[in-house]
């Protein structure tokens, strides 16, 4: 839908909106869509569904972000993963796959299956899910992602957002609190980065899902002294936790599908537990709230503190509540590693989550940003 004009109004946001929920309803995607894998739904299948006594379970509409069907045919990463100039299709991955390790990478790099006459990559990008677009920053020389574009997914749960980075071109008129449809176009692919340039054989769609750590982005950042500025806001990149898409499309593709992203993240791999004396609730909190488990302790009606376990890249991904009792002669704010897997965080090296001090685990720095993002510590 590149009809700009029209995203705006009222009336046609809640036709769209009512689509969506239709659309989750009935377990299907919107027709008119512009890139992906799934096929189009045909307008019988909806009155044929109704006809069936026990309805298909609801299935999240997960598109491929590009035309590129090598994923869908089953075929290796190497056929839609774009390496970095080491030519290995491992460093187009989510995680520390760069610099022998060293370096994380918190994104899926996806290579253009198609080019236009001066060699430039040409792939149409399409949104991953239904959802609404936060953010769009429309210069290429403001970030390392170049041109990028962050939808947020009200509709599923938790509502992740999905990020789209080094676009060549924004379509027209998507501006933030435009609804999109699953596969919705969004724009071209390209190369547009304010880092090192990417040439043009290496353009790419950077594309993340993931969480947002907090509103207080900003004042956070502030806070950081890190000397420039920061103009994207709470859609910088730094607070958008990811987790591996490749992972999540692969859940999806097994038979049976993914109904529902919690269980998604239920299953992410946990690497460290810890325990926080800090009895505010996070906004991360607030907002999604499925990622928060019940405490049977009868404590927590005066709360204490939180429990929280974490990816080997940082996600918070479970979170109890602890009673007063539970942290009961705790300095204020203090953290206490209870777990920790050590192999998933050696596999994670790039990403700073614990170190070892006398034979005790305590937060290393990038574990310390994010408690600090989520705390405002
Ligand atoms: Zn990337």
């Amino acid at each position: 839908m590149r009809d700009g004009d029209r995203r705006g109004k009222t009336w046609f946001c809640g036709w769209l909106a009512g689509c969506f929920y239709v659309s989750l309803l009935c377990g299907c995607g919107i027709e008119d869509r512009a890139v992906g894998s799934g096929k189009p739904v045909r307008a019988g299948d909806a009155a044929a569904a109704t006809a069936v006594a026990k309805p298909a379970p609801i299935r999240v509409d997960l598109r491929w972000p590009t035309p590129n069907s090598a994923f869908a045919d089953g075929k290796d990463y190497a056929d839609f993963v774009q390496p970095t100039v080491s030519g290995d299709p491992r460093s187009g991955l989510f995680g520390s796959v760069r610099s022998g390790g060293r370096q994380f990478h918190e994104g899926l790099d996806l290579f253009p299956v198609t080019r236009d006459r001066k060699g430039e990559a040409a792939d149409p990008v399409g949104a991953a899910l239904a959802g609404v677009v936060r953010y769009v920053s429309h210069s290429g020389g403001n970030s390392n992602y170049g041109r990028y574009i962050v939808l947020e997914h009200p509709l599923e749960k938790p509502a992740v957002y999905t990020l789209y980075a080094h676009l060549q071109e924004v379509s027209p008129g998507l501006l933030p609190g435009s609804l999109v449809a699953a596969g919705e176009l969004l724009g071209t692919m390209g190369r547009s980065s304010s880092g090192s340039p990417i040439p043009k054989e290496r353009a790419h769609l950077h594309f993340e899902i993931g969480l947002r750590a907090t509103d207080n982005f900003a004042a956070w950042y502030a806070d950081r002294g890190f000397g420039s500025p920061n103009p994207h806001g709470i859609w910088n990149g730094m607070n958008l936790l990811g987790v591996d898409p490749l992972a999540l499309f692969t859940l999806h593709a097994k038979s049976g599908g993914l109904s529902r992203l919690t269980d998604f993240f239920a299953d992410l791999p946990p690497a460290l537990t810890l325990r926080i004396a800090r009895s505010m609730e996070p906004d991360f909190v607030r907002r999604y709230p499925e990622l928060v488990q019940p405490n049977s302790d009868s404590g927590v009606a005066s709360p204490g503190g939180w429990e929280i376990t974490f990816t080997s890249s940082g996600l918070p991904f479970r979170w109890q509540r602890l009673g007063a009792g539970e942290v009961l002669g705790w300095k204020p704010g203090e953290v206490r590693i209870l777990k920790v897997d050590a192999s998933l965080l050696a596999e994670n090296r790039g990403r700073k989550i614990a170190r070892q001090r006398a034979e005790k685990w305590v937060p290393h720095e990038d574990l310390e940003s994010i408690l600090g993002q989520l705390f405002l510590r």
